[in-house]
């Protein structure tokens, strides 16, 4: 068991005590819980997949208590978005949620649905109302090899999901002229820069940012590295950007120094502060094991070339934690929607469930956290450990066929996979 890259408690999110006995035997009764989990159901591949792990996974062996919500795209279209509403509010009342993933719609999307309109992303909404920020992890598992071989650790990443780009207004500059930033104070007083003074055609763009979300971000990332006993990177581009970057290094420098430093020191972790040049070089050179904090855009980049560097989007999880000490848990990738056509045509599909079971273990075992039941903890932990030794062994779904360093190998259809995830977690 201990020849995995590391053990089950370097993961992230996972609050697991390391003194902790293996359960020796099955006990027959199943697990309860106190406070229900809020289900948020979603769409396509990853909803067939959803009701396999329920039926199999977690029903057998867990006394389920959730608050169902069916974000399925037809029911979000039913309710006009309002059960996406509902099921964010549900996560404030309960604390922690459990997400499949959901269709965004899109042009396509309307008119195959019959839709009454382009909703918006339920991520989007449901960030939006938990203010949160989102953690992404890679899933470690022998035989599936990083492609930076130093990497041995997951580098968790946490991208800052308001502002920069991603609300910009730009301007084409048909030729010359200038062009100047105004701000007009609530008295009506003006401040105005110049931003270029045009003698040919060119491109302008505005971008902006609110303290309260960055705060938020920061406090986010403190309490997560804090939860999760890892170090907290933090990378600006600071030294060109000398007011917009450097008030976001000196934002997360305040809350430490007046919030975490202490915690953090009883932790026996650190923040770490540099610039984002810096941060990209040692990240190459690093074991892992930390969580890399990003701007919006570098989050953007950066996220999708560590989870493929780690090897998979299917073995990618994420969590959503806002700094009011809500969690939803979920798979990083989207419902497979290629895969789900084959399904419905009745051909076999050989679709990876792992981050979305643990995104089933991660809210479970944070259920048990917050409320005190060591029984539940202990079921996300070997519901997690049963998928990673079913990989070791060689058996898998053909996404990871293809890249595993195994010799031998069983490629299992989707519903073989976690039934074989069963019969390790039965063992
Ligand atoms: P996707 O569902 O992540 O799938 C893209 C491709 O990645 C798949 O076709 C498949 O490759 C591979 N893949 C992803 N997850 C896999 C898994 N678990 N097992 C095996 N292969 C996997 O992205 P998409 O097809 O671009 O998006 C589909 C829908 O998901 C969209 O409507 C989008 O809005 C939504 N989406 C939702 C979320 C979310 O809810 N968080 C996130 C992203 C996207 P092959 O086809 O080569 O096998
Ligand atoms: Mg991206």
């Amino acid at each position: 068991m201990n020849d995995f890259y590391f053990s089950i408690a370097s993961f992230p999110f996972i609050g697991y005590n390391e003194g902790n006995q293996t359960k020796v035997g099955v006990t027959m009764a199943k697990i309860s819980m106190l406070t229900p989990l809020v289900e948020m159901d979603g769409d396509e591949m990853t909803r067939v997949l959803w009701s396999i792990i329920k039926e199999e996974l977690i029903c057998p062996f867990v006394d389920l208590k959730t608050e169902y919500y069916d974000l399925g795209l037809k029911h979000r279209d039913e309710t006009n978005d309002q059960v996406t509403v509902d099921s964010a509010n549900a996560t404030k009342k309960y604390g922690v949620a459990v997400k499949c993933a959901t269709i965004t719609p899109n042009a396509q999307r309307v008119e195959e649905y019959n839709l009454k309109k382009m909703w918006p992303s339920p991520n989007g909404t449901i960030r939006a109302m938990l203010d949160g920020t989102v953690f992404r992890a890679p899933i470690l598992v022998k035989g599936i090899e990083p492609c930076v071989k130093n990497w041995k650790k997951p580098i968790t990443l946490a991208r800052h999901a308001y502002g920069d780009v991603y609300k910009n207004t730009e301007l084409i500059i048909p030729g010359p002229g200038k062009v100047e930033l105004v701000y007009t104070a609530a008295d009506g007083t003006e401040t105005r820069k110049l931003v270029h003074d045009y003698t040919t055609p060119g491109v302008a763009q505005a971008m902006h940012n609110l303290n309260p979300s960055i705060e938020s971000f920061a406090r986010s990332c403190f309490e997560f590295a804090l939860s999760t006993k890892q170090d907290l990177w933090f990378a600006t581009k600071d030294t060109i950007s000398k007011q917009y970057d450097h008030t976001f290094k000196d934002i997360f420098a305040e809350i430490y120094e007046k919030e975490y430093k202490d915690k953090f020191a009883s932790a026996g972790i650190t923040y770490f502060y540099t610039l984002i040049d810096d941060a990209v070089a040692r990240v190459m050179k690093a074991e892992g094991g930390f969580i890399w904090a990003c701007k919006n855009y570098d989050g953007d980049v950066m996220s999708d070339m560590v989870s493929s560097a780690f090897g998979s989007l299917a073995m990618m999880t994420s969590v959503l934690v806002s700094p009011h000490g809500y969690f939803e848990y979920e798979a990083a990738h989207g419902t497979v929607q290629r895969h789900y056509y084959k399904h419905l045509a009745g051909e076999e599909t050989s679709t990876n469930s792992v981050a979305t079971i643990f995104a089933w273990s991660g809210a479970l075992r944070k259920r048990g956290e917050l409320d005190n039941l060591p029984d539940l903890m202990d079921f996300a932990d070997r519901l997690e450990q049963a998928t990673l030794n079913t990989i070791a062994q060689g058996k898998m779904t053909k996404d990871l066929a293809l890249i595993t360093t195994l010799p031998e190998v069983t490629v299992l259809n989707s519903r073989d996979f976690i039934l074989a995830i069963r019969e390790q977690l039965e063992a």
